[in-house]
């Protein structure tokens, strides 16, 4: 990634329609792929953003959009990948697979091999593992044609929520000089693979949660618990609480929401949590909010996907969740020291690493 005089690195939207190779230029993304097989009716696009710290890694998934759309959600989400991997030292560049098709279809044997043929013609330069619409009997299909597509043991989205409780302990103890959660409110959104697991490791650390999610099966075993209360989903952003935790979709702090938050702290285990970067993240910073950054608390989840790629257990994964925490002091204080959004300061110090490396 070339140096650039940019005000900050958050994502800026290119556009595609006017001139594919200008797009790549935006963010500085190495490569974008596109990739055929007419015989089984194959559509694939894949962008490569960098591979300074290693080869690329990245989701492959299966999505019924436009061309357009699949290139902007390959760049977007390549990039994503790029600083994900820079924040957390994982020595990998970022990437994105996009197959353009309708993911509730079944998929024939033919077409999964024709995905793993096109993974397996880049000789290793993409690593890649299951994403939105394809399942993990799939990649083991695919998994027939290449050695490049990694099925991911166990759930990645423990790890995640492990590490996001790590990081949000963290910013509890640089927002309210607390070394510990008793007491502290938190709002959990969406209590899936990530958000369950946070709620139940605040409710242990002593923390009061409310927690919401569109699936009433999920927060049912909340209504029993004395330190919990389940919440209706649109009230959550209405809730009186230290810490809100957005780990259920993405822009979900936007316009609409920002000014009815009654937290102090974001921290979160959702990707693209800011619908806006520039604008939402200014905005949080200017009303002392203090916003995790959401690739560098939810990191836990690449440090999961790469044990596999790396050939090391699953348990080291869990370890290097333990650097989340120093990671998020080192983007506050920067950030306060620079009173300069923590989320552009979180681009800023993965950006440097990359930028070490190509010395
Ligand atoms: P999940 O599907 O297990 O859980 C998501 C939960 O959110 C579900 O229970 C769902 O019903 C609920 N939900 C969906 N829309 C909602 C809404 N509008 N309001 C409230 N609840 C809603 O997914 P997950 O693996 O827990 O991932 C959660 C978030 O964390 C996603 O944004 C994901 O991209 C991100 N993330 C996950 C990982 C991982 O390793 N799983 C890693 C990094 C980031």
């Amino acid at each position: 990634m070339k140096n650039t005089k940019r005000k900050n690195y958050c994502y800026i939207e290119p556009k595609i329609s006017v001139n594919v190779l200008e797009s790549l230029a935006v963010n500085h993304h190495e490569k974008l792929i596109f990739g055929s097989n007419e015989k089984v009716g194959l559509k694939i696009i894949l962008a490569i953003h960098d591979t300074t710290l290693g080869p690329s890694t990245g989701g492959t998934r299966v999505a019924l959009v436009s061309e357009d759309k699949a290139i902007e959600e390959a760049l977007r989400l390549s990039y994503a990948m790029t600083f994900k991997n820079a924040i957390i030292d994982e020595p990998f560049g970022g990437s994105k697979a996009v197959v353009i098709g309708d993911p509730t279809k079944p998929k024939s044997k033919e077409f999964l091999h024709a995905i793993g043929d096109f993974i397996e013609s880049l000789d290793g330069a993409f690593l890649t593992g299951v994403d939105m619409g394809l399942s993990l009997e799939d990649a083991k299909i695919i998994n027939e044609r290449t050695k490049y597509i990694f099925n991911s043991k166990g759930c990645s989205g423990v790890t995640t929520g492990h590490g996001v409780f790590k990081g949000l302990k963290e910013a509890v103890k640089y927002k309210l000089g607390k070394d510990n959660l008793v007491g502290v409110k938190v709002a959990v959104q969406g209590v899936g693979n990530v958000g369950g697991t946070l709620a139940d490791l605040l409710i242990k650390a002593g923390a009061f949660v409310y927690v919401s999610d569109i699936d009433p099966t999920k927060t049912k075993k909340y209504l029993k618990l004395q330190n919990a209360e389940v919440v209706d989903n649109e009230k959550i952003y209405d809730t009186e609480c230290d810490v809100f935790a957005p780990c259920a979709v993405g822009e979900i702090i936007n316009d609409g929401t920002i000014k009815r938050l009654k937290c102090k702290i974001i921290a979160g285990g959702a990707n693209n949590q800011l619908e806006d970067e520039v604008k939402h993240a200014e905005q949080l910073h200017k009303i002392g909010i203090l916003h995790a950054p959401d690739f560098a608390i939810n990191a836990g989840g690449v440090c999961h996907g790469m044990c596999e790629v790396k050939g090391v257990d699953i348990s080291h994964a869990m370890k290097e969740t333990d650097l989340i925490p120093g990671i998020l002091r080192k983007i506050f204080e920067r950030a306060e020291k620079t009173n300069i959004p923590p989320l552009f300061i979180a681009y800023e110090i993965a950006y440097e690493k990359i930028k070490a490396k190509q010395k």
